[in-house]
């Protein structure tokens, strides 16, 4: 029963193939100001940042980092000091031990064999220790050059809701929806359907009767 419900969902609303477009166009239109809520003005402070960013929000980072980078501009700055003070310094984002220990890896691989600078590449970036793939495609993509598209909880959830991938693991995940949006909005997908699962798309209640995909999403409670 509940199988051929969704089966004349997906019906209703047509192959993923066409919507993806309208989807991304309408979204468009309604989050004109979708992008990156962290604050930072050079690569360096982008990396750090979305490396601060785990486990914790946005605006926690912004609060941290407002002072962390006045006092460390450069790799070098977080090297210099005792890890106990980089960990003091990060402290609010938790998981401050991990953290300060990857941003210092990392600041030294950046170093010793990137002359201090971000590398652009995707396979580079996760080679940076504490660099995960989410991050490397979070950062590959504000630098202008996305490789891949980020999934985090939104996406994933956006994405199933949507019909546009069954599967449960991020990395498939973002497997189907290389396959299904087009390679010029990989950068911007992503925070479309964040800002969209934030304010109307919410985990536990959406707000079907105020979305503006209603005739394009299977899932569609209206
Ligand atoms: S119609 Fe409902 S389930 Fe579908 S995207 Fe909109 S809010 Fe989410």
């Amino acid at each position: 029963m509940a199988r051929s419900f969704v089966a004349e969902a997906r019906r209703r609303v047509g192959p993923k193939k066409a919507r993806v477009g309208p989807v991304i166009e309408r979204l468009r239109v309604e989050y004109a100001g979708a992008g990156i809520a962290l604050s930072f003005r050079s690569d360096i402070e982008l990396l750090v940042s979305v490396m601060l960013s785990a486990q914790t929000t946005d605006v926690n980072v912004n609060r941290v980092t407002a002072t962390l980078f006045q006092k460390y501009r450069r790799p070098e700055d977080y090297v210099a000091v005792p890890p106990e003070e980089l960990e003091r310094d990060i402290y609010a984002t938790g998981f401050f031990r991990q953290k300060a220990k990857a941003i210092r890896g990392t600041m030294r691989m950046l170093i010793e064999e990137y002359d201090g600078q971000v590398p652009r590449r995707l396979e580079e970036l996760v080679r940076l220790p504490g660099v995960a793939r989410k991050t490397a495609n979070v950062v590959a993509s504000e630098l202008g050059e996305p490789q891949g598209i980020v999934v985090d909880t939104h996406v994933r959830r956006l994405s199933q809701r949507l019909g546009f991938t069954r599967q449960e693991d991020p990395v498939k995940i973002e497997r189907d929806l290389q396959r299904l949006v087009p390679r010029a909005d990989w950068g911007i997908f992503p925070h479309l359907l964040i800002w969209h699962g934030r304010r109307v798309c919410i985990a536990r209640a959406p707000r079907c009767e105020d979305c503006v995909l209603i005739d394009l999403c299977p899932s569609s409670r209206v």
